[in-house]
């Protein structure tokens, strides 16, 4: 006794199997013309396309033989009907492949979730195939009906459900939540429509239903944020097409204009300007792409392969901009560049072309030679070094140098407190000054890390020349005023040097910003308190604000080196200098002078209200364990 189900057959009609791939070839146009992240998520995605298609032009064919009715077409249906099936599982296989490729999840798991979802597929069709061998299962009596009994396709469609919402559930704490909900959403609508059609003993929308988490992808996964008025796309654009062209070993052109006036978050180019220069991508050269790795910042890519005369496009280019940049009266900073192998290889020419900038003035255009890549590559190795140091946090790190440069008391004439400056000391370039590595450590926040360390020698030293019956009065330290706003730093500073504070000093540099200036009032304040001296740091460079320095309870004023240079200059600079000296000494603050190099600054200096002198005309900066010699015993 057999129970024909005609459903799957009757109503069948070819239009959503035909919208499927109609869709699909949709979604190849916008993936074809669009920048996309030629990642491994995406090959799986495209795959899943493949599966589609192929399962929509299946189930048209099946659904085409069948209506024939033509006994000896009856060996395709099988044949047709398995291979459906073998797709539409392939496509849940795919999608599970695919969560686990977006979800982050180890390579182990990841396999073994592979694996599991193959066995699924693999048992259901096999399970299905012989079930039509023993005779009881999806067959064609002989009368031509097509018979299916309890249908397996059902079972494997709600297995995958659950292994999909399971695999979705545990990327949870890897996707951006919001992402979830549209993979979730899109799930339901594809349940919800499968239902339906159960519900409705309808067939022609099964393959339409994996058209829902396609969508989902897409969208979420492989939309690209496109520029529209510039026609340009973003830095994972670039990193991705230089990526390709470097597999590719193509050679290009790259020139980057960075508008430092838009280059801040939420600032834009005007559209004057975009247009102007979207202009030039395309007047200039053949199909170059145009990418805004910044808000005021844009790169050109230039395949050499399309643009042989791609020196001649790029002096034209440049000399329209200069014509068309006179009327916007903007500055700005151009980097041009060839494709250098090993940029390419680690994909780093956005930061390349940024620490090129940095050193760059304001409205010029620099070629890129070796030397930059150069001083690029040290500069990423010793943030690659700062990096470890700061990820140890270790006191005793080899890498960092404690010196120190001894300071001479003119009313005691003896050396009784010095100033603790850092040195790296790397594999691979040896020492290097912290006017190169300071700037790095500032930048991506590793300098408070390095004080502390410094804090350490500095207090351990202290500690070992008590012991040994030298005196030494105090130990500065330079502080950066970013470490300031640490709302940690009082704490971390009371922890380092415990009952040291009253022979440390910090040394600070006058900044510039109200908001930094409150902050650091508070936190000087209240170290001072405990006893802690503070320095104003090379006084006479920067746009010195009386009125704040005053605010502050600064003990001693460091002139800068250039003030002893400009005190010796003329009479006139002289007096100002003398002046101003004489004027901190007035209200109670003792002046040291910097970078005292010969008899004549020193004598200067001893004219200008000084107390204290230190520079190379004593010492230079030496390793901290040799600060004794100097240093007087204590009895
Ligand atoms: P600074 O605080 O103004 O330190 C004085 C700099 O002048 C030192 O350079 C010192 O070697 C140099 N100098 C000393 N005497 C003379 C002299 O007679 N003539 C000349 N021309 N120069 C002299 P150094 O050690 O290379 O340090 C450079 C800067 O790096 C320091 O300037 C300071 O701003 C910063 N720095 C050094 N160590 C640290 C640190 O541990 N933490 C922080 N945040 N900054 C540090
Ligand atoms: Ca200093
Ligand atoms: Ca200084």
């Amino acid at each position: 006794m057999t129970q024909l189900i005609q459903t799957s057959f009757d109503n069948y009609t070819v239009s959503g199997d035909v919208a499927v791939i109609l869709i699909c070839a949709a979604i190849v146009i916008l993936l074809k013309t669009s920048y996309v992240s030629r990642t491994r998520s995406l090959r799986i995605f495209m795959n899943v396309i493949v599966s589609l298609v192929l399962a929509a032009g299946v189930s048209i064919a099946y659904h085409a033989v069948v209506s024939l009715d033509d006994p000896s077409l009856f060996g395709w249906i099988y044949f047709l009907r398995i291979f459906y099936q073998a797709m539409v599982f392939d496509v849940f296989f795919l999608f599970t492949l695919y969560l686990t490729e977006i979800s982050g999840m180890k390579r182990k798991q990841a396999k073994k979730t592979a694996i599991v979802s193959v066995s699924i597929m693999t048992v259901i069709i096999v399970f299905d195939v012989v079930r039509t061998l023993l005779g009881y299962g999806f067959r064609i009596s002989e009368d031509g009906t097509v018979v299916h009994k309890t249908n397996l396709f059902v079972v494997g469609y709600l297995i995958y459900v659950v292994l999909i919402v399971f695999l979705l559930y545990k990327a949870k704490s890897f996707l951006f939540r919001r992402v979830m909900y549209g993979f979730y959403g899109m799930m339901f609508l594809s349940v919800a429509l499968r239902v339906g059609q159960v519900a409705t003993e309808q067939s022609s929308l099964t393959t339409m239903t994996f058209v829902f988490p396609v969508i989902a992808m897409l969208y979420l996964i492989h939309s690209n944020p496109y520029n529209v008025t510039l026609g340009s796309v973003d830095v994972h654009a670039m990193e991705d097409m230089v990526r390709l062209m470097y597999a590719g070993g193509e050679d290009f052109v790259i020139s980057s204009l960075l508008l430092p006036e838009y280059d801040k978050e939420g600032s834009e180019i005007p559209d004057e300007i975009k247009a102007q220069v979207r202009k030039f991508s395309l007047d200039f050269f053949k199909s170059s792409v145009l990418f805004q790795i910044g808000p005021g910042h844009l790169v050109l890519i230039i395949p050499k392969r399309s643009n042989p005369d791609h020196r001649a496009g790029m002096d034209k280019m440049l000399e329209n901009f200069y014509i068309q940049f006179g009327r916007f009266r903007k500055s700005y900073k151009i980097v041009i560049g060839e494709s250098i192998d090993e940029i390419g290889e680690k994909n780093e020419y956005a930061s390349l072309i940024r620490s090129i900038e940095r050193d760059m003035e304001q409205n010029s255009v620099h070629r890129i030679v070796p030397a930059d890549i150069e001083r690029y590559n040290r500069a990423e190795y010793i943030l690659g070094e700062l990096y470890d140091i700061y990820k140890k946090r270790d006191a005793n790190d080899p890498r960092i140098l404690a010196y120190c440069q001894p300071v001479l008391n003119l009313k005691t004439s003896r050396f009784d407190s010095a100033e603790a400056l850092m040195r790296l000391n790397l594999a691979k370039t040896g020492i290097v000054l912290p006017d190169e590595f300071i700037p790095i450590a500032e930048e991506h926040g590793y300098i408070h890390v390095l004080t502390e360390i410094i804090l350490q020698k500095t207090c351990a030293e202290l500690k070992a020349l008590a012991d040994e019956g030298y005196y030494i009065r105090r130990i500065s330290v330079n502080v950066s005023v970013l470490e300031l706003k640490d709302e940690n730093f009082c704490g971390d500073l009371d922890r380092i040097i415990g009952d040291n504070s009253d022979r440390i000093a910090i040394e600070l540099t006058e900044s510039r910003s109200d908001e930094d200036f409150v902050i650091m009032k508070q936190k000087i304040e209240e170290l001072h308190e405990k006893g802690v001296q503070f320095y104003l740091d090379d006084f006479g460079t920067g746009y010195s604000n009386m009125e704040r320095i005053m605010e502050l309870p600064f003990d001693i004023i460091k002139f800068d080196r250039s003030l002893v240079v400009a005190s010796g200059a003329s009479e006139r600079s002289g007096r100002i200098v003398d002046n101003l000296a004489h004027m901190f000494e007035d209200m109670g603050y003792l002046v040291l002078y910097e970078g005292v190099e010969s008899d004549g600054d020193v004598d200067r200096c001893r004219e200008m209200s000084a107390s204290y002198l230190q520079g190379f005309r004593y010492s230079r900066p030496v390793p901290i364990e040799q600060l004794k010699d100097f240093l007087p015993r204590s009895v």
